[in-house]
Formats: C-alpha cells, structure tokens, sequence
C-alpha cells in the first residue's frame, strides 16, 4: 500500500497549469505523468475534469514540477492533441488582452478559438446529413455514425454511454475532422452564389492577332463589328468582361452577342462570386498614380522609424491600391499579412478586389462562416500554408494562430464595429492589432478617410507615422455637398413626406441620367414611435423601457432590443382612442414614400431587417451593383467602404438625430458618418452631389461635412475633448451593473460609487441610468471613472479589482451582474 503510494507520487511530480474557458481569472493545475509531461507542449488541449462532474477542454499553459500548495491536484483524462493548436505568441497576446480589459484569459481563450475546439460536457452533436461515405470510419466512429442516424443529436454523456468509456473527445473530434458530424452552433442559411455571365474570345480566335481579320469577317454585321470593337476596348482593362457591360457600352442586344457565341467567336463562361476558391488568375497589381507613388514612398519612409502609421487618404484616392502594394512586398519576404476590416464591410467586392492580385494566398475569417470553415482557415495559419498567406477579416481575426506577421493593415481604423461591448473580452480589434504587430514585430498600417480622434492625436504626437492623400483616384473632384434647410422648406410648404422639393429634383435628374441613388437614414423600421393623439400614451417594450417601433410592411410593433414583437394594436392601450400617430420615420417609410414618387424605378432597402442571414447583405449589394435597383435606401450599413461606379447623388434625409445623440463622440461620429456615406458618391468619373437634409444647417459639424474640412472637426473636437476631460487625454473605464430587481442594482451602484470616489475623487461621474435603462428585463445602471493622463493606468486597474472584490463579498450583491469595459468607445 504504503510503496504503492510512494510510487504513485513518484510517477507525478509533474505538473500542467491550463486555461479553462470559463470567466475565472486564473489558471489551474493539474498532475501528469512524466511520459505526458515528455509528450505535451504549451498550447495543445487535454480534458479535464473541473466542478463537480464537468468536462472541459483546457489549454496547457506551462508545464512545471511545482505542486500546488492549496489543494491536491487531479490527473488530467487525456491529451487531445499531437501538437499544439496555439503559438507561444498567441498567448502572450491573449495575456494582454486579459490584462488590459481586465477579463479572465479564459474568456479570451473562449473567444479566440473556433467552437469546435472546446469540446465539453455540455456539446450537443449533430449529424452532417451530406456525409455518406462510411467506409473510411473505425468501428467506434462507425458506432456513433449509427446512432446518429436514430436520432439527429447526441450529448456528451449519450456519448459516452454509446461508447461505454470516458475518454470520448478524440473519437469526437475525428468525427468533426471526417465532416461525420458538427457542434451545435446556427445553422444558416443556404445560398446559391448568383453565377455571372462574361465574355471571352472563343479559343479559335485567343492565339491570332485576331482583331483585323475578326472586323473584315463582320464587315457586314455592323452591329456584331461594334460589339467586338468594344470587346476589344474593355479588354485593355485585363478584367473579366461581364455580358450585361458589354452589352451596354456597345449598346447591342443580348441577341447580338448570342449571334457572336454561335459563329464562335465569342463565349459565355460564368464565374461563382465565392470565397473559398478563387479560380481565375493572379493580375498585376494596378500602376500607382503619383499622389499614390508619393504615398507610399512616405509610407515606408515612416516605417523605418516607426512601427505604426496612419494613412489618412480621402474617400476613393486608392488606400486599397496603396495597400496592396505594401502587402505585394511583405508578401515576398515571406511574412504574414493580416488585414482587418469592420465585419460589414467584408464583403465579396473586396474579397474578389484582393483576389485578382494575390489569387489563392487570401484565406477569409468570417464570424459567418461556419465553425469547419473557420476550424479549416484556423488549421491553414497554423501550418502558414499558402493559401493562409493573407488572412482578410473581422475582428476576431486577431486571434488566429499566425507565426510570422509582417504587416497588419487595419483599414477604415475609426469604425465602432473593432470594438466589441458583449460578451467579455471587451476588446478593440484595432489596438489588439497594434498590440500583436508589437508582439510579432510586424508593420501596422491604420487607413481611414476619417481617423479616429485618438489615432490622429497619437500621429500628432509623433507616436504613430502620417501619410496624407488628399486626392481622388483620377482626379475625380470630391463630391459636391449641399445642405438644405428643412424648416425652411416646411414653412413654405416644399416638402412631400420626408422630402424636400430639392432632394427629389436631384433624384430625378440623376435617374433621368441613369445614374443611381444612395439615401441614407439612419434609423430602421417605419416610424419609431406610435404615440396617441389624445392622451399620449405609446405602447412601451414589455421587457425594456423604450418604446416599440412600428414595422408597416408585417403591420407589427418591434423592440429593436430584445426582439419582442407584436400585432399593431387598433386603439390606445391606455386610454381606448383610436387616434394613433406615427411620429419619426425610418428605412421602410421612406422605401414607402420613394416608391410612390418614383414609381417607375426600382427602390431597395438595406437594413439588419432585410440583410440577415448569411448572404442577405450580399445579394443587396450584388443587385444594387448590377443595376437591378436604381435608389437603395438604407442605414450606417452603407457608409461602409463601398465602391458602386455609378452612384451620383448621395442624400441624408435627416442629419440632426446623430448630432443630438448623447455621447462625448457623437460630433466625431456624425461627421465619420456623413463624410463616409458622402464618399459613395462620383467615385468613378464626374464628380458626385450630396444633399443633407437639417433643422440645423448651421451646425458647425454640417459646416465641416460640407466643406470636407476634417482638420478643422479634429480641431474643435479635441478642444472639447480637453476642457470635458475625456480621450484621447483622459481615458475612461465604465462599469455597468445589470440585475432584474431595481432596487438591488440601486443599492449596488450607489455601494459602488461612494467606494470608488474614496478613491478615485471627482474623476467618478455617475451613476446613471442609461437612455434605454432596462433591457430584457433586467435594470442597468452606469458609472464611468476617468483616469488622467499621470494617473498610472495599471495602478488604477488594481484598484478597481480590489473594490471589485469587495463589492463581490457583500452577499446581496453577488446576482448582480459587473461589467467593466475598459476604453468604453
Ligand atoms: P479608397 O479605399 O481610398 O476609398 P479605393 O482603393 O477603393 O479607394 O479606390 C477607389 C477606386 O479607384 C477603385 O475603384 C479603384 O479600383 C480605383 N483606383 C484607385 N487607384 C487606382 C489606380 N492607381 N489605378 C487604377 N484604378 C485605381
Ligand atoms: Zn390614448
Ligand atoms: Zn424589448
């Protein structure tokens, strides 16, 4: 007995500190055996056990021989990996991450890798109803296969019952890797890519110089000749030839060109907008024009002496084209690119843009994308395989598993959507990105038309490089911008619905032209609110204090917080009138009233209500880019980096709710805003128009949109941001307490306030309710500690932990939910 346990300890004095992903600040230990602790690496996966009966797919941290001295440390079940999913640099980076937004690393590990490697207790698997091909399955896969076609889903302990053993992963796991079977996760919709049809010269005439004898051959056929006369025109361009283009600059019929496939000398060939494999060809990349060579020589030129550098270029100058260059270049000294994006702007244009230059090396990280896809994309920069060269993505794209990074481009930098609010880690993809290019000793490069406040002033300051280009690709002037009144207009009654007299001329002329429209409100649904005209009571979010939107098109009431819904009522809830009114107006109102004052154009409308799914915001922008939609209305979706050649006029139909938001940064974001959307107009050929209609026309942010002047806004801004003690001069940490009793999270904050002012003095502001103070039933109280530029940060930090840990001890106090959120902007 006695030797047995000598021998026992003997075999264990090695140890494994691993994360679980769960929200707990620290590691754990666990004991192995000398021949696992010769077999793991930091960064592979074993199970564990933790709690009561709970399996978990932890992560090695280290591995030591210092036993634990608080409790005795259990075995761990099994390894589950060869070698390891997750790069030493990775984690230091994770560390940082966890550090900085105050958050278990944990969490970070949760967020950080695909779901599919986190196998636990609590999985449901599902069967893949494609897979048929069972020969290549061992008995014990093939036994879960079987059960799995009785029922469509297993758990974990069904698992482990079918199997009669404990050690289930690995089987599992070989079955995600076989496509046998997935994890639970959305199941989303599935898309038929739309196939274009494009034009190339039949094989017969690819070889010969072609054109001269093709024209004698047509001589008779003058339409046909203009046709291939045009071909050849478009072809200069070295991009594929769409039919639907052709067509139009030759002005022929579909019937012509189908002559021209007959008497092969054309051919129709069609090609998949898909992201997986990219099938066409590598092209050059496109000659800079000068203001783009003098760019990017300045560009490389900060770059020796920096490591981060701002590129603030004006909307359409070509930030993509310089870019790419820079990336062409690292690309060849066999480095990794990581080029980031805001999620919506991540679309197949600048996926297949990126595409044409750099062919298969583009792998594409996408929350989207299911979890094999991104367990596939995960794998390929693991192994730095080729097609994972350049990694486009959203921002948890910082977190994949790179090896040698050289350049992370983070483009359209000032976008809210780098920063994530829910859940923990509350990070900003953008400044992990600084972070990690420090890590890997990469370039980082942040491009804008609009930079953020804070990224400008670290320029200023001479902290991060700046490069300006100020001109639009081709010399296209920047739109013109024309601010109209709208009190004046209702005064004197020039005003139809939601539209000035003057907003419908530009339409007009520019659908006369055959030009397209973009519209922007800011605000989905129909009217946001539905007030009675006698009492004015509004039906109210039974779940959260705001009042329901009203949806015309599905006759509903919506809360655009929690999702509740329902029927729109006849008569006044509170007082039986039946006297309802509309007040404000969103995206489906303002479909409505272009449709009956354009009624021969076709209008369409993106917003999160007619873009979800995966590919819903896809085929928007695919009809609207092939001219199947004249006037497209929609919300802040699209400022977001696009390029339409043919939109002419851009217009704002109400400026005046982003300016009176309540925020520090709302000027700075109406003007991001406005200048963005502005920037989809002209951006090919003459210059573009936008119209801005406002209450306020002499607002002095409307003044800066007009004038494109973002120097002077930066000015004004930081001038306030100076005398209000807010970033980039002071920085601000919020604290949000949420539970379903008011009372508690009252007592809470006020507890939480009075502790930290002890502390913290007047630099705590708060607490407040917010605009929307109970969402999906629970209260929600803020309270916001600013820290001034001398205060030390990671000081500040250990304070609040401490009171953290104080508020966690009061009993009554424990439901509540604490959310710190660090840089809350
Ligand atoms: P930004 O990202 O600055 O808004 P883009 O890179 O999207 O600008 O460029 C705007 C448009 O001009 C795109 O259609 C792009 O293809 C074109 N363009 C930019 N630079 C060049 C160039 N040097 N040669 C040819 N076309 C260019
Ligand atoms: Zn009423
Ligand atoms: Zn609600």
């Amino acid at each position: 007995m006695f030797s047995f346990d000598v021998a026992k300890k003997y075999s264990r004095i090695y140890f494994i500190d691993v994360i679980l992903p769960i929200p707990i600040a620290k590691t754990f230990t666990y004991s192995v055996t000398k021949e696992e602790a010769d077999f793991l690496q930091i960064g592979m996966r074993v199970a564990v056990s933790f709690g009561k009966s709970k399996m978990y797919s932890a992560l090695v941290f280290t591995i030591h021989q210092n036993p634990p001295e608080l409790y005795e440390p259990k075995e761990i079940h099994q390894i589950l990996d060869e070698t390891p999913i997750v790069h030493s640099k990775q984690l230091k980076h994770w560390e940082w991450i966890a550090n900085y937004y105050m958050c278990a690393i944990g969490e970070v590990y949760r967020a950080a890798v695909p779901s599919a490697f986190l196998l636990e207790s609590e999985t449901i698997i599902h069967k893949n109803t494609s897979f048929t091909n069972v020969e290549i399955l061992n008995d014990e896969e093939f036994l879960l296969y079987e059960a799995l076609q009785r029922q469509s889903q297993l758990t974990l302990h069904e698992v482990t019952a079918i199997l009669d053993k404990k050690k289930v992963f690995p089987v599992i796991n070989q079955l995600i890797d076989k496509s046998v079977l997935y994890i639970k996760e959305e199941i989303y919709e599935t898309y038929k890519p739309k196939l274009v049809k494009y034009v190339r010269l039949h094989e017969n005439y690819r070889q010969e110089a072609g054109l001269q004898s093709l024209l004698t051959e047509l001589s008779r056929a003058k339409k046909q000749r203009d046709a291939v006369l045009t071909f050849f025109q478009l072809k200069t361009e070295k991009k594929p030839i769409k039919a639907k283009t052709l067509q139009e600059k030759a002005k022929v019929s579909s019937q012509i060109l189908k002559s021209l496939v007959d008497k092969n000398i054309f051919e129709f060939y069609q090609i998949q907008t898909d992201r997986v494999e990219y099938k066409g060809e590598e092209n050059p990349l496109k000659n800079l024009n000068e203001h783009q060579v003098k760019a990017l020589s300045e560009l490389k030129k900060e770059f020796e002496t920096k490591d981060i550098t701002l590129l603030h270029g004006v909307t359409s100058s070509g930030k993509t084209e310089v870019y790419t260059k820079l990336i062409k270049e690292v690309l060849a000294t066999g480095k990794q690119v990581l080029f980031l994006l805001p999620e919506i702007a991540l679309t197949t244009q600048i996926i297949t843009r990126l595409q044409n230059y750099f062919g298969n090396q583009i792998s594409v990280f996408h929350s989207k994308y299911s979890v094999n896809e991104r367990v596939e994309v995960w794998n390929n920069v693991l192994e730095s395989k080729s097609k994972a060269q350049i990694i486009l993505g959203a921002r948890s794209a910082v977190f994949l598993p790179f090896s040698n990074l050289g350049l992370i481009v983070v483009d359209e930098e000032h976008e809210v959507s780098y920063k994530q609010f829910e859940p923990s880690p509350r990070y900003n993809a953008r400044d992990a990105a600084v972070v990690l290019g420090k890590i890997h000793n990469a370039k980082i490069l942040l491009g804008s038309a609009t930079p953020s406040l804070e990224s400008k002033f670290n320029a200023d300051q001479q902290k991060y490089g700046l490069v300006n280009l100020t001109r639009r690709h081709g010399n296209v002037q920047m739109p013109k911008i024309e601010l109209i009144d709208i009190k004046e207009k209702r005064k004197k009654r020039e005003m139809t619905g939601h539209f000035s007299n003057r907003l419908i001329k530009l339409i007009d002329e520019a659908l006369e032209e055959k030009e397209q429209v973009i519209l922007f409100q800011n605000r989905r649904g129909f009217s946001p609110i539905v007030e009675c005209s006698t009492c004015g009571h509004s039906p109210q979010c039974p779940n959260c204090d705001v009042s329901l939107t009203y949806h015309k098109y599905r006759n509903e009431l919506k809360c655009h917080y929690c999702n509740y819904q329902r029927a729109m009522p006849n008569s006044c809830g509170a007082c039986g009138s039946t006297s309802l009114d509309t007040k404000g107006f969103g995206t489906e109102q303002i479909e409505l009233e272009l449709k009956e004052l354009f009624p021969n154009h076709t209008i369409g409308r993106m917003d999160s209500d007619t873009t979800r799914g995966k590919y819903g915001y896809q085929k928007i922008i695919e009809a609207f880019e092939s001219q199947e939609i004249d006037v497209l209305v929609g919300t802040q979706m699209l400022s977001k980096g696009l390029d339409f050649e043919n939109v002419s006029l851009v217009g704002i139909l109400s400026a005046d709710t982003m300016l009176n938001f309540p925020d520090f940064r709302a000027h700075e974001r109406a003007f991001q805003l406005m200048v963005q959307v502005s920037g989809r107009a002209g951006r090919s050929k003459k210059q573009g128009m936008v119209a801005i209609q406002t209450y306020n026309p002499y607002h002095q942010i409307l003044q800066q949109v007009s004038t494109n002047n973002y120097g002077e806004m930066y000015k004004e801004q930081l001038q306030d941001r100076w005398q209000y003690f807010y970033p980039p001069y002071y920085r601000v940490i919020k604290i949000t307490l949420k539970h379903k009793d008011y009372v508690k999270v009252d007592e809470g904050i006020n507890w939480l306030v009075k502790a930290l002012q002890n502390v913290f003095r007047e630099n705590v502001l708060g607490p407040t309710a917010p605009a929307v103070s109970r969402i999906r039933n629970q209260y929600i109280k803020n309270l916001m500690i600013k820290i001034p530029p001398k205060q030390s940060l990671v000081k500040t930090k250990e304070q609040i932990q401490r009171i953290k840990t104080s508020f966690e001890a009061v009993k009554e106090f424990r439901p509540i939910r604490f959310i710190l959120d660090i840089d809350a902007y």
